[in-house]
């Protein structure tokens, strides 16, 4: 009998091998802890005996397809895929055939797996593609989310995860349908000086934080493009850069807001932000009696992320760009390795994923919810004047 059930599995494996990919096999049965579950039950011998046939492919790459070929794919994205280690630029999905001939030509993508909007579903058969990372203007990051759930890839999505909670939901529900995971482009939390500057808040090494000041802004350019448009942003520098201000504060606190108060600045080019606006503040209470103020801008430049404790206090400026980040403490200089903060998301994304593992929740969909919520407190409390209670 125990020979009987070996020998279906061997089968099973060698045609799961003649398909897809062994490695694949740990995210087959996965759904939050199910995976960790079957670890200790089962799946773990399965993937023990794949490597012993020699299917598990270790040092395997995940595939990435990128979605929309923008500034942040062209200048960031596609130059960190040629220095990860657990993943590389299999396939692209683009509108523009000139832009798909030249991505081709450039990272050598063959041409089936260069898709449009239109036939961006037939990536469902695409066994070179595991990964579809959606880098669009924040209104169309549901549909294409849900629509590479729906093809049985797993997802990472560029921040703000969407312009309402509503959407992120249904990005959430899409993936957990489909047993796929989802992350979001958070990649300051696979960043050296900003896990530290976490380590140092949450630890209290200085003591409990008092007080934040965590601000993001810069003078934005073009006045035609997509940021400046509600419907395609969803507002302004808030939607863009201040999300990581808001970040800041939750994780040098590791804790999430009770309340907030907000307020638009006046406008000094009402034409250029007519439709959204363009510097606005905003300030956190919470549950510890720490409290935040933040700067947001498309007006004026600023980017840093400053606690004050009890025994000290720490910073980080620049603290949200590309880098490199800078530190100092009342101690003295922050000293960490510079990396490249894409890579290091992308490869840190995917080990997870190639080892069966659930990501982190600080870079799922439900971080990039709970960041939405915020981002929609925040405009509520400008708008209406008043303090919005955080307190589910
Ligand atoms: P971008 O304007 O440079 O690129 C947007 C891409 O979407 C373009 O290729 C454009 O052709 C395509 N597109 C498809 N349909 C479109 C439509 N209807 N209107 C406009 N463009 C359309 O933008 P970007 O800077 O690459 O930003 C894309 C996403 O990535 C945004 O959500 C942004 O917040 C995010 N982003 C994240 C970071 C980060 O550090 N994590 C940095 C930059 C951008």
């Amino acid at each position: 009998m125990k020979n009987q059930q070996s020998n279906s599995r061997r089968t099973f494996l060698r045609n799961l091998g003649a398909g897809a990919s062994a490695l694949s096999l740990p995210l087959l049965g996965y759904a939050d802890n199910q995976f960790v579950q079957h670890e200790s039950s089962g799946l773990y011998s399965l993937r023990t005996e794949l490597d012993a046939m020699g299917l598990a492919q270790p040092g395997r790459k995940l595939g990435i397809a990128l979605v929309g070929l923008g500034g942040y794919s062209t200048n960031q994205l596609a130059p960190a895929l040629q220095q990860t280690q657990n993943c590389r630029l299999a396939g692209i999905v683009t509108g523009t055939p000139s832009k798909a001939e030249e991505w081709m030509k450039k990272y050598n993508i063959p041409k089936a797996n260069v898709y449009d909007y239109k036939t961006f579903d037939r990536i469902a058969d695409n066994k070179d593609i595991d990964v579809v990372y959606v880098v669009l203007p924040n209104s169309m990051h549901e549909e294409y989310v849900v629509r590479a759930a729906q093809a049985g890839k797993h997802v990472i999505c560029e921040k703000p995860m969407a312009i309402m909670p509503k959407a992120c939901q249904n990005m959430i529900d899409a993936c957990k349908k489909a047993n796929k995971q989802l992350a979001i482009g958070y990649r300051l939390h696979y960043e050296p000086f900003t896990k530290e500057i976490m380590r140092l808040g949450q630890e209290k090494v200085f003591g409990p934080v008092k007080f934040v000041e965590s601000s993001d802004g810069f003078r934005s350019g073009d006045p035609n493009q997509w940021r400046l448009k509600k419907s395609m942003a969803g507002g302004g520098p808030l939607m863009d850069v201040g999300i990581y201000a808001v970040q800041g504060a939750r994780y040098v606190t590791g804790e999430e807001p009770i309340s907030v108060t907000a307020q638009f600045a006046p406008k000094t080019d009402p034409q250029k932000f007519k439709d959204v606006e363009e510097t606005m503040f905003w300030q956190f209470e919470f549950p510890s009696g720490a409290v935040s103020n933040s700067t947001t801008s498309y007006a004026a430049g600023v980017e840093r992320l400053y606690a004050s404790c009890e025994k000290g206090w720490f910073e980080l400026a620049p603290a949200f760009g590309y880098g490199p980040l800078k530190g100092r403490t009342s101690k003295g200089p922050i000293e960490q390795p510079v990396v490249n903060h894409q890579a290091a998301h992308m490869d840190g994304v995917c080990k997870d994923l190639l080892d069966g593992k659930k990501l982190p929740n600080h870079v799922t969909g439900e971080e990039g919810l709970r960041d939405v919520r915020l981002l929609q407190a925040i405009y509520q409390a400008a708008e209406t004047g008043k303090k919005i209670n955080l307190k589910a």
